[in-house]
């Protein structure tokens, strides 16, 4: 497998096969060098509603967001060409067979890139999302799979690119889509109020538009079956979102009735 594909699309198909335990150990190797602690850009948007949620949503998915922003960080250095393949292939090899200190050097592929470095291959991203797009077509499947669907369906077409803020040791990650003039949220929401999935969604621009430096973030709520709806709202600093999800405080509001984590909560 490892001689025909680009070591990007390899660390994919592991994650799509689940092979988490390959992900969770390079978690904890670059949690020992770095101290870094990965967090999805909507668990800040749910910090805005839930702070203690927020914090809960984010452990549950720290491996798959580390793994996602892992894998997009080696397609960027393939893609640039700032890696040699061979090299980068032999990398892969000998730490897929336990060797740390490759398990190292594939941890720092890609880790000093710009956002003005990505985007010299916007060309390319957006061009996935079209064949993404392609694919998508036919009757939306039921349950896994519904908002994959639907993004892919009604989004605008546009580079998607998933980049970091680092924010003390938490290390926030956004998938956003960047126009040379706003960020593009897309949120497909079901059993929510527009209002609140609105706020959840501004505050994940909020971020991404501090990344890319854009002045307008571009909101697309999207229900089922239903039209969606647009909005532009100017971005500010998500830091305030970013001191309530590391205070972790419950409270409670409309993400109550839905939460999984009601055991635990202390309100
Ligand atoms: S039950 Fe309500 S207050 Fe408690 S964590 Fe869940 S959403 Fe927050």
């Amino acid at each position: 497998m490892i001689s025909r594909l680009s070591v990007s699309e390899i660390l994919r198909r592991l994650l799509r096969r689940g092979a988490y335990n390959i992900f969770e150990k390079l978690l904890g190797i670059e949690r020992e060098k770095h101290g870094l602690r990965y967090v999805p850009a909507d668990a800040v948007g749910y910090a805005v509603v839930c702070p203690r949620y927020a914090a809960m949503y984010a452990a549950e998915r720290e491996v798959a967001v580390f793994a996602r922003a892992l894998i997009d960080r080696v397609r960027y250095a393939e893609e640039l060409k700032i890696v040699d393949p061979s090299v980068l292939k032999s990398t892969i090899r000998k730490a897929l067979r336990g060797d740390r200190k490759a398990a190292e050097s594939l941890l720092e592929v890609g880790r000093g890139l710009t956002p003005k470095d990505i985007e010299r291959i916007f060309p390319s991203l957006r061009q996935e999302f079209e064949r993404y797009r392609k694919a998508a077509r036919g009757p939306p499947p039921e349950g896994f799979g519904e908002e994959t669907y639907y993004f892919y369906n009604y989004a605008e077409p546009l580079p998607y690119a998933g980049f970091s803020d680092i924010w003390g040791s938490y290390v926030v990650y956004i998938v956003a889509g960047i126009a040379s003039d706003y960020v593009y949220v897309f949120k497909y929401v079901r059993g929510l109020d527009y209002s609140i999935a609105r706020s959840m969604a501004a505050a994940e621009g909020d971020v991404a538009a501090k990344i890319w430096q854009r002045p307008r973030v571009k909101i697309h709520i999207q229900k089922p079956e239903k039209t969606p709806k647009i909005t532009y709202v100017d971005p500010h600093d998500p830091e305030p979102h970013y001191k309530a999800f590391q205070r972790g405080e419950p409270r409670a509001g409309p993400l109550c009735h839905r939460c999984p984590y009601k055991d635990l909560c202390t309100l």
